[in-house]
């Protein structure tokens, strides 16, 4: 096993303008999970599903290679999200969140999972998130995701969690709430000072920015046109990035550029469709394609 991702796989009920899903697949760890297996197979998810989960969604993640050695299934309700998006959908309105068998959750790291190299800490309580660090101890590159949520009502254990992972992936909000900070720059670097060498920070229709001691780096967004619902484009960005740092086995300024790339290029085809409708569908050559689009239109 070189990558583990621990988060949520749940449920999602959405609305956006341009339709509505009920009880689809979702999840913070699922569509992470779902974007790094397009750059590689030896990836497992750590999670709980409640026995409401239906059998399709399993054998889909199955069918992308993702290992569910981790994912328990047990007497309950399945983690179940009910948002909206509205006007730009430029942030998701929580109407819902129902913790379901994640609220006792132990996770427990099968014994191939504890020396996988990397580690990505999807969005879930960061009680969760902090127990699979304890486990994963060998892992030399481990990145974490958070919400509004949990900055708001977890702080402390939140950040006990930012202080032993290399990099946290956050959007502007996140980064203000967290450090009171207006400036994003400002915010990354008071953040830098808690613990991790690196901040992601997640930019939308944007793109997303890499900030670290001694460098800035930022991508814009690859420029899809249809957008469908953005739900999971933030994990899909987290997922593809790291898949593709476990597909190159190491580090430095090169690869977290091209995982940059690879991340922004996952979270394009992600927001096209709901749910993981698109991305599931996707074939190598298409990634491929819009990698060196976005190459081309950001060297001069
Ligand atoms: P994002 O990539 O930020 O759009 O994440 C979307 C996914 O996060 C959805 O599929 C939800 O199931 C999941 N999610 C929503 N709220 C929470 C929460 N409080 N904890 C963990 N996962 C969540």
């Amino acid at each position: 096993m070189k990558l583990v991702i621990v988060g949520s796989v749940a449920l999602d009920t959405l609305a956006t303008p341009a339709g509505a899903v009920k009880r689809a697949l979702g999840g913070a760890a699922t569509h992470a999970a779902v974007a790094a297996s397009f750059f590689t197979d030896k990836l497992g998810i750590v999670g709980v599903v409640g026995d409401d989960f239906p059998a399709a969604f399993p054998k889909l993640l199955r069918s992308r290679k993702i290992d569910l050695g981790g994912l328990s299934q047990v007497t309950g309700k399945t983690f179940h999200w009910k948002g909206r998006y509205e006007g730009d959908m430029a942030v998701a309105k929580t109407l819902h969140t129902e913790l379901g068998v994640f609220a006792g959750f132990d996770p427990v790291l099968p014994a191939a999972y504890r020396s996988a190299p990397f580690v990505f800490c999807g969005n879930i309580v960061p009680e969760i998130q902090s127990k699979v660090l304890d486990q994963a101890s060998r892992s030399s590159f481990k990145v974490l995701d958070t919400m509004n949520l949990w900055i708001a009502t977890k702080k402390k254990a939140l950040l006990n969690a930012i202080k032993r992972v290399d990099a946290v992936v956050l959007n502007d909000q996140e980064i203000r709430q967290l450090t009171g900070v207006h400036s994003l720059i400002l915010a990354a670097k008071a953040l830098l000072k808690a613990g991790p060498r690196f901040v992601l920070l997640k930019r939308g229709e944007h793109g997303a920015s890499l900030i670290s001691k001694n460098e800035y780096f930022h991508l814009p967004a690859f420029p899809t046109e249809k957008v469908r619902d953005p739900t999971g484009a933030g994990d899909s960005f987290a997922g593809g990035l790291i898949g593709s740092l476990t597909a190159a086995g190491r580090v430095d300024k090169g690869t977290l550029r091209r995982a940059m790339a690879s991340g922004i290029v996952m979270s394009s085809f992600q927001v096209e469709d709901f749910s993981l409708w698109r991305t599931v569908k996707l074939k190598r050559p298409e990634i491929e394609n819009r990698l060196k689009r976005l190459r081309a239109m950001t060297s001069f």
